[in-house]
């Protein structure tokens, strides 16, 4: 709090979670994060660079020392602190004592409290004309399918207005054959994957033009293998999932070169066993998913690392028991979901402690409003709701569905299309 208090000059939040703040450096600008945990890194990364200055400074103070032991007397306090918290954080950092990290408190809800999350999910898809919904436009199709994925694992799909859902699906698809985030806006290929999802889920593939589908993904791959996300042809894994994923549920994956598709995926991956989003890119919890479920669809998982991959996927477990996407980051609830499911398709679940990243999970929940939150005492929404759920599903709660690993969609709504994908056995 000290930190905040030296630092920050004012913070605002909205209801949507949205925060404004203005900063001692910067006093006349006012800033916009996604959270008050956005906030806190962001001064806390402003004291990195200021201990950062700090050791510079006394870089020039150490050549100066070199020249008469008396200059010592030149060391202020503030460089002396410097020094010591610089062989502190090696420390630390050795033996993982400074890994970022969030508390769960006593209080946190340790129960589902999934009936709150069922209303909450069903009032959010009422209330139409709230700032948080109108703001959404530009992701409804993917704030469909969360919503969609959350009620069906929570056993309450039947409280949503399949008629009216299929109608906007239908009036979102363009010319080309892939799906707009809504009417008016541009297709992509991570709207037309969540679009085919949502027709799947309703058994309701047959009501749009599938054909026109499969050109439209077939279409965005390139020569390389890779897929582009829309006709801008912006390139990353993420695409390669959309595409496979989109053609596996309407059975058409024969459409795209799979050992194009194949390759340029395993050329995505790096040394520590992770992938990124393009060839030598960082890898990303995110990213492994997406690698992982592509060549899950394409049954190529077999040439992977997996125990590799899996103890990189495993050191993202903070001592609170939240999982984080990539080393340095904070644990986030969606990344329960993106880093559970990558460690369930190569059958390395059980690598992880599963205790505590339930009571992470649980401690995400609202117990006010329902839904699920990124961390303990954020604000809720629809994105972190499905991916709390589909987590827990994971981990074996028995009042949700079981979640299939790859499409994050209830096992039971892929069963009658019998589809199936590779996943590696347990060991
Ligand atoms: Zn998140």
């Amino acid at each position: 709090m000290q930190l905040i208090d030296r630092d920050l000059l004012k913070v605002y939040q909205l209801s949507s979670g949205r925060v404004f703040f203005q900063d001692v450096d910067d006093s006349s600008k006012v800033k916009e994060a996604d959270s008050l945990t956005q906030v806190r890194d962001f001064i806390a990364d402003r004291c990195r660079a200021r201990q950062a200055r700090k050791l510079a400074r006394l870089q020039v103070q150490v050549d100066l020392a070199k020249r008469s032991a008396f200059t010592l007397l030149l060391f202020d306090l503030s460089s002396l602190y410097a020094i010591l918290s610089t062989i502190a954080m090696s420390l630390s950092a050795m033996f993982d004592f400074a890994r970022k990290d969030v508390e769960v408190g006593e209080s946190a809800p340790k129960e589902l409290l999934l009936e709150k999350h069922a209303d909450y999910i069903h009032a959010y898809e009422q209330k139409k004309d709230s700032y948080e919904y109108i703001m959404a436009e530009f992701l409804r199709m993917s704030g469909v399918y969360w919503c969609l994925t959350a009620m069906d694992l929570a056993k309450s799909l039947d409280r949503m207005n399949r008629a009216d859902i299929l109608q906007f699906i239908k009036e979102s698809q363009t010319e080309s054959g892939g799906f707009a985030a809504s009417q008016g806006h541009d297709p992509h290929l991570l709207h037309t994957l969540c679009a085919v999802q949502i027709l799947v889920m309703f058994d309701a593939v047959d009501e749009v033009s599938s054909d026109r589908i499969v050109e439209y993904v077939k279409a965005r791959q390139n020569e390389d293998g890779s897929f582009g996300g829309d006709e801008w042809n912006e390139i990353d894994t993420r695409f390669s999932l959309c595409a496979v994923a989109c053609l596996k549920l309407l059975n058409r994956l024969d459409a795209i070169d799979i050992p194009k598709a194949t390759a340029y995926v395993l050329s995505c991956q790096n040394f520590d066993g992770g992938f990124g989003t393009r060839p030598g890119s960082e890898s990303h919890s995110g990213q492994i998913y997406c690698c992982l479920g592509t060549l899950a669809i394409l049954g190529e998982l077999h040439r992977i690392d997996a125990d590799r991959i899996g103890w990189w996927l495993c050191e993202r477990q903070c001592a609170s028991g939240g999982l984080n996407g990539r080393p340095e980051k904070l644990p986030d609830v969606c990344y329960s979901w993106w880093v559970l499911a990558s460690l369930a398709i190569i059958g390395r679940l059980h690598w992880i402690d599963k205790v505590s990243m339930k009571r992470f999970i649980l401690a995400c929940q609202d117990d006010e409003t329902g839904g699920f939150a990124d961390r303990p005492g954020d604000m809720p929404d629809p994105f972190h709701t499905v991916f709390g759920l589909a987590g827990l599903s994971l981990l074996g709660e028995e009042r949700l569905k079981p979640v299939n690993p790859v499409f994050c969609m209830p096992e039971d709504r892929l069963a009658p299309a019998s589809i199936r994908v590779q996943l590696l056995n347990s060991r």
